[in-house]
This record gives C-alpha cells, sequence and structure tokens, in this order.
C-alpha cells in the first residue's frame, strides 16, 4: 500500500480506502465480511468508511464492523482511520435525517456504539441540508470534534458555495475541514469540472472520490451480462437500465485501453483517479477478496500516456 497525504494535514491515508456501503449488512454471511475486513488490514488499507445507514438494513454495516472491532481489530484500533456519517434518512420522525444538531449528535452516539467505539477518526455530514442553517450543523461538527467523538470534521456532497462557508466557519473555530467526499470516476468528473479539486487543494484539504468503480460498471463485473450476485442484480442502486447498449461499447472500448496497459478495466479506472495529486484516497468497494486484490493492484501502474488520456476522455463523453 501507499500512503498519501490528506491536504496540509499530519493525516497520511491509504491511495485505497475500504467502503462498507453494500455487502457487509445483515444480509450478507459475517463470515465473509470478516474475511474482507481482515484482509484489508494486512494488505495496508488501514481506512474504512462506514455511515449510520450502510446495510442492509440500516446500522447494520457498522454492527458488523463494530463485531470484528471486539472480536479481532481491537489491538489495531489506532493503526486505523475510521469513518462514519449521518445526514440521510436513519430512523423515523422528524430527528433521524438531514442536519440537525439533533441528529448529528444523537447518530454518532448509536453509531459509536454500533462499532464498539469511543471515538471514530472522521465524522461526516453526509449531505447538505438545504433548510438547516449551516451554522447549525457546522457547529454540532465542531462540538462533536471537543467532545473527543471525533478527531477530525469531513464533509460529503455539499454544494460548492456551501463548502466554502463550511471551509471558512470550521478554519475560524480551529477544526479545520479535513476531507471532503463526492463521487468522482471516469463516468462522473463533477468535481473536477466544478473547480471544487483546485479549490479543495488550494485550501489544504483532502479529497476522497466513492464510487471510483462506478458501482462495478467500470470494471469486468458486466462486460458479458449481469452477474445473478451482482449489484445491478440487486436493482436498487443500480439495475439493467444502466447498461444499456451505449454504455456496454464505452465498458467494452475501455475494457481494451485497459489491457493495452496490461490492467483491468477496474485497475485502470482507479489508476485514472490515483494519478491526480488532488486525490488523497479512492473509497472502493467489493464483494470478494479476489475484487480488492484486482483493485489494489491498481497502483502498480498510475502512468498514462496523453493519448491513453484522450482516448478515455473521448470513450466516457460519448453517447
Ligand atoms: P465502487 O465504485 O468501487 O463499486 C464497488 C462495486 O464494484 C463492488 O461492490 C463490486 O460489485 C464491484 N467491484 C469492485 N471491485 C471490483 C473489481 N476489481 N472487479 C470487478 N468488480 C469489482 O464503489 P461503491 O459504489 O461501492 O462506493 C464505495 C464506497 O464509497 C461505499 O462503500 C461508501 O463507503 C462510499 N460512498 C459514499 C457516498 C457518499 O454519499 N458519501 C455515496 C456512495 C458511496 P458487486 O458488489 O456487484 O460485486
Amino acid at each position: 500500500m501507499t500512503y498519501r497525504r490528506c491536504g496540509r494535514s499530519g493525516i497520511l491515508l491509504p491511495a485505497i480506502s475500504l467502503g462498507l456501503w453494500h455487502n457487509f449488512g445483515d444480509v450478507n454471511p459475517l463470515s465473509r465480511s470478516k474475511e474482507i475486513l481482515h484482509h484489508a488490514f494486512d494488505q495496508g488499507i488501514v481506512s474504512f468508511d462506514l455511515a449510520n445507514n450502510y446495510g442492509p438494513s440500516y446500522g447494520s454495516a457498522e454492527e458488523t464492523f463494530g463485531i470484528v472491532m471486539q472480536k479481532s481489530f481491537r489491538p489495531y484500533r489506532d493503526e486505523m482511520f475510521i469513518a462514519t456519517k449521518a445526514g440521510y434518512d436513519m430512523w423515523p420522525g422528524p430527528y433521524g435525517n438531514w442536519g440537525s444538531r439533533k441528529y448529528l449528535i444523537s447518530s454518532l452516539d448509536q453509531s459509536l456504539k454500533r462499532m464498539n467505539l469511543d471515538y471514530v477518526d472522521i465524522f461526516y455530514s453526509h449531505r447538505y441540508d438545504p433548510e438547516t442553517p449551516l451554522e447549525e450543523t457546522l457547529t454540532a461538527l465542531v462540538d462533536i470534534v471537543r467532545q473527543g467523538k471525533a478527531l477530525y470534521i469531513g464533509i460529503s456532497r455539499w454544494p460548492k458555495k456551501a463548502m466554502n462557508f463550511a471551509k471558512q466557519f470550521l478554519s475560524q473555530r480551529d477544526a479545520p475541514c479535513l476531507l471532503f467526499q463526492d463521487k468522482l470516476n471516469i463516468f462522473d468528473r463533477a468535481p473536477e469540472t466544478s473547480g471544487m479539486l483546485t479549490d479543495l487543494e488550494n485550501s489544504g484539504i483532502g479529497f476522497i472520490a466513492f464510487s471510483p468503480l462506478a458501482q462495478g460498471l467500470l470494471t469486468n463485473r458486466y462486460l458479458h451480462g449481469i452477474p445473478a450476485d451482482s449489484r445491478a442484480a440487486a436493482g436498487k442502486f443500480l439495475s439493467a437500465a444502466n447498461l444499456t447498449r451505449g454504455m456496454m461499447e464505452k465498458i467494452t472500448n475501455l475494457n481494451h485501453i485497459a489491457a493495452s496497459r496490461d490492467q483491468s478495466l477496474a485497475q485502470m479506472a482507479l489508476a485514472w483517479l490515483l494519478r491526480k495529486k488532488e486525490v488523497t484516497s479512492v473509497i472502493v468497494g467489493c464483494s470478494s477478496i479476489a475484487q480488492l486484490d484486482d483493485s489494489i493492484s491498481s497502483l502498480a501502474n498510475l502512468e498514462f500516456t496523453s493519448e491513453q488520456l484522450a482516448e478515455i476522455d473521448n470513450l466516457a463523453g460519448s453517447q
């Protein structure tokens, strides 16, 4: 594993982090989740990305992590960088969603119990709340750090204007934003095209990319149809409707470029991200150790020729 400095901070993160959004809930065999978590840590993936509602069921990815923490990870706690978040629907009624102080603080308390932790390394506001005053959300994050329940603050998916406000607000209170988390991959480039990546770098804030493999589209998973055990087969966040003829052509052609680099498509997609100096880490998901190992091997070649980059841009933008 290689480790990269997170903005202007004392924190180094592994180039590859592991996300527990899918495949670690109580619908998945605990033995497999445990195996993948152990394997990740043994490969130097010391950064784990969770959120209150990852599962399914909601909360159960944190519970899975908590069981592994209790049974085997505990002696290595200080070697790990553990993230959780709140911002999306978690429990019924008006206090289990969005960005109120009430929700964020009680959600983190619940997350810590589920994960068997005294503190997380980073706590994120999972999304921008257009109704709650930003000052309320941000003060709750600052207080969480002051209480020692999180060491650092993260922001995920906030629009640029709100993020600029957050940066100032948090720095003025000596609790700077450590990391901004958003979707970035060969197909989805919003943080790059909006100038967010450059802004973050100039402000000394790290960037961590989620869905770097476009939920599996940028891998060999769907090159020959939809496997029964895949995310697209489950049909909730990715479905057969995403695998249009145009998408299949793009994936197939991108796979040819990857092959010419002696890489799998997943490896090339991750290398494409990690070649950017503004990207601190990419959070991969996986449903097997083999997938994770494939993804880790991307680190062997992060160099691209200008021709390869131009071809990738052409394909990504094509209809
Ligand atoms: P990816 O884009 O990495 O997609 C992961 C999926 O791709 C896997 O579940 C698997 O699909 C397939 N896959 C992974 N590696 C390979 C491989 N080498 N070869 C073939 N197929 C592969 O990421 P996710 O969409 O899962 O997101 C990653 C993490 O980002 C989440 O777990 C979460 O922590 C974070 N996230 C944060 C969000 C936010 O709002 N802040 C939103 C979304 C994600 P299959 O399961 O079908 O085998």
